[in-house]
């Protein structure tokens, strides 16, 4: 990494057309490690003016990436996924100290993912086939996939490496070239990883970042008439903005926004394996995931034994140094973050509710906040309806089928849902009933690049993974020969 003049801490300009450069503005934001408040970093704050840079080289190189051979262009995806591995460690260490994310956690999933993400859209790159359709006897009617253009990506910071390639790998697979923005305060991640694309022989230019403030650089791409497509990931109020300034010129916009997610806890369920699992859903990365299951439903007549074991699990989590073996969570990803989660803890507390664990910052260097539990929580209050997006559960009780339906289903969210039962015919028919782009039976929180992810309403539009992320990322072009 290079080192600022003054020699202390690391240097991160833009990565434009291949090249390191200095932000226009000549101006860095300090990059800090969310567990120890230090400064980790000094980062480039790109304007308008260089996200015109990035974009110019990005649409120049549309036709050096997209003409290169479909097996060429998946060679050199599979040998990015092998410097990805190779240099695994060095990420995990990265995004870590960037997020505040217990180590274990990230070598786990978020650098495995990120890996496993790459090597799966390697293998599509040479199949992203068209089609004959017979029209008439006269012609010969085909379809071709042609890449969308120049995507802009922009990537929130609660898995800023794994989220952030669930949008570059398959841009890069279909043809289409990049402008990364990361988010301001997790930026370090992208960074390098675009230095091994480099490595690994994506063309200068191919893979473009512009780090920043999302109100300058993030507007500035959104507004860009060189940009054909916006693929976002962030808060509902982003993504409604964007979408507007999408509208200017049209350009495709795929959203990943937020959730309230129900985890639908029936009385004959195995009630260790739902807590274990429910504690897992809400607690894990500090509940910094979109699809958290801040909604614990539990059935009346197991509620206060679901309560008991929530708070007991919660009780059980080691929250502490990211770095230290053996921490289950770390703090959340900022100052501005905690006072949210911390704010609607006094929320919850005025509306009603009780906080049976938790409710409060742990210490006062790092921002670490207690594994929260609320009980008596009801289904209109504030806790139950708006986003959190932190380590703070709401157990709301619930009579039976319909009643678990109806609030699990009201809220402006449809992320993700889970529902726990032992009766096979009730956890189908909850499952279709549910309002959700993801519904897990009997287990909860898992993803794979190879199952659509996504929602409706508040948690976004379209979806990302699999099939779905090539047609995003490609336009069908329909071709007539005359055969007369
Ligand atoms: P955010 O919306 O504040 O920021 C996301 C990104 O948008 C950042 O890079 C930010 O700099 C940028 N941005 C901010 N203002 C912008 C603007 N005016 N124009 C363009 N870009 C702008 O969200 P966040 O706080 O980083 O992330 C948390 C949110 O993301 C939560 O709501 C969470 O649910 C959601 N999320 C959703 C998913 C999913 O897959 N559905 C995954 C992770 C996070």
């Amino acid at each position: 990494m290079p080192l600022s003049p003054s020699g202390d801490l690391p240097t991160h300009d833009l990565l434009i057309d291949g090249q390191r450069v200095p932000p226009g503005s000549g101006e860095y934001s300090t990059d800090i490690n969310p567990a120890t408040e230090a400064p980790i970093a000094r980062v480039a704050q790109g304007n308008a003016a260089d996200v015109d840079r990035a974009v110019q080289a990005a649409r120049a190189a549309l036709k050096v990436w997209n003409g290169m051979r479909a097996a060429e262009r998946g060679r050199i995806l599979y040998r990015f996924a092998d410097l990805l591995e190779a240099h695994a460690e060095e990420l995990v260490q990265l995004e870590s100290q960037d997020a505040g994310k217990p180590l274990a956690g990230v070598r786990r999933q978020d650098v495995p993912a990120a890996i496993d993400t790459v090597r799966y859209y390697a293998g599509w790159c040479d199949k992203i086939n068209g089609q004959v359709i017979p029209a008439r006897n006269d012609a010969l009617t085909y379809t071709v996939r042609e890449p969308v253009g120049v995507v802009a990506a922009i990537v929130p910071w609660n898995f800023p490496l794994m989220i952030g390639m669930w949008k570059i790998a398959p841009a890069l697979a279909c043809g289409c070239t990049l402008v990364v923005k990361p988010a301001e305060i997790t930026p370090l991640s992208a960074l390098r990883v675009a230095e091994l694309a480099l490595e690994a022989g994506v063309p200068p230019g191919v893979f473009n970042i512009v780090t920043g403030k999302g109100s300058v650089v993030g507007n500035a791409l959104v507004a860009h008439p060189g940009v054909d497509k916006v693929t976002f990931t962030g808060s509902p109020g982003v993504g409604r903005g964007i979408m507007q300034g999408a509208a200017a010129n049209f350009k495709r916009v795929t959203l990943e926004l937020g959730g309230k997610s129900a985890n639908v806890i029936f009385a004959d369920a195995d009630l260790d394996a739902a807590t274990r699992a429910a504690a897992s859903g809400i607690f894990f990365n500090a509940g910094q995931v979109c699809s958290a299951g801040s909604r614990i439903l539990a059935q009346r007549q197991v509620y206060d034994e679901v309560v008991e074991r929530m708070a007991e699990r919660a009780r059980a989590i080691r929250v502490g140094d990211p770095a230290e073996p053996g921490t289950t969570m770390g703090p959340v990803v900022s100052a501005a973050q905690m006072k949210t989660v911390l704010d609607y803890v006094e929320i919850g507390k005025k509306e009603g509710a009780s906080a049976v664990t938790g409710g409060a910052r742990i210490g006062e260097r790092g921002f670490y906040v207690a594994p929260t539990v609320f009980a008596n929580v009801e289904h209109e209050m504030r806790i139950s309806q708006e986003e959190i997006f932190g380590p703070v559960a709401s157990v709301i009780p619930f009579d039976d089928e319909a009643d678990a339906v109806r609030i699990a289903n009201g809220t402006a969210f449809s992320l993700a849902a889970g529902v726990w039962s032992a009766d096979i015919a009730r956890v189908h028919k909850v499952a279709g009933e549910l309002r959700a782009g993801t519904v897990w039976i009997n287990t909860y929180g898992y993803t794979d690049v190879r199952l659509p992810w996504g929602g409706s309403g508040d948690s976004g539009l379209g979806r990302e993974h699999g099939d779905a992320a090539i047609e995003n990322f490609t336009e069908p072009k329909a071709i007539w020969l005359s055969l007369r």
